[in-house]
């Protein structure tokens, strides 16, 4: 069995990026959403284990310290983490997996495994964007205007990744991330290890 290969979805807060993954995961048991690790406050809605795993700094801190993490970064005062175990156990299960993380992780997976494959989703525009970031309701009027100041930071490193996909419909990005990555897969590099088995 050829082994899973990793997505790395990266975009700036508010883009949408939860809705494209659900509506991307629907009726899929050949993909694994890595569950990130976060400091962060739960949400309405979010569910431990599901969402996230969320823990205190404490906890966060002996992760780091039994390096668990296949990358971790802070974003707008709170820390955020890939475990690595899950990842590593779901490729070899032969499942693509799916990191929804920020730009500074996105660059630490991908210096350790250059075979990552970076997808940058960007909103259809900054006034868009803004009117998601109100509309979701669950951040105050001063994080929402640190997490626009970062999404503007975070778009000037897009042009690194190996794709971008503006998030105008959900059903177009859903779209353009099941084209990139059965692209991917139809690379000789990965369609050549089929025959070499
Ligand atoms: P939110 O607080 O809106 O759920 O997430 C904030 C940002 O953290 C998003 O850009 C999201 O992609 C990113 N993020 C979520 N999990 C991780 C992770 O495990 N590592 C890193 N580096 N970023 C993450």
């Amino acid at each position: 069995m050829t082994k899973g290969k990793t997505f790395i979805i990266s975009g700036p807060s508010g883009v949408g990026k939860s809705t494209v993954l659900k509506a991307l995961f629907q009726g899929r048991d050949d993909l694994y959403f890595s569950i990130s690790a976060t400091t962060r406050e739960p949400r309405e809605g979010e569910v431990d284990g599901v969402h996230y795993h969320f823990m205190d700094v404490a906890g966060f801190q002996s992760m780091i310290n039994e390096d668990a993490f296949l990358e971790y970064a802070e974003y707008v005062g709170n820390f955020y983490g890939t475990p690595k175990r899950f990842v590593d156990e779901a490729m070899e299960q032969g499942k693509d997996v799916i990191l929804d993380i920020e730009v500074q992780g996105a660059l630490q997976v991908y210096t350790k495994r250059p075979d990552t494959v970076r997808i940058f989703i960007a909103p259809p525009s900054w006034d868009e964007l803004e009117r998601r970031l109100i509309g979701r309701g669950t951040d105050s009027p001063e994080k929402i205007n640190k997490r626009l100041v970062r999404a503007k930071v975070e778009f000037q490193t897009a042009n690194t990744y190996d794709y971008f996909v503006i998030n105008d419909t959900v059903e177009q990005a859903v779209r353009e991330i099941n084209a990139i990555m059965l692209a991917e897969h139809c690379k000789p590099a990965e369609r050549m290890k089929i025959l070499s088995e």
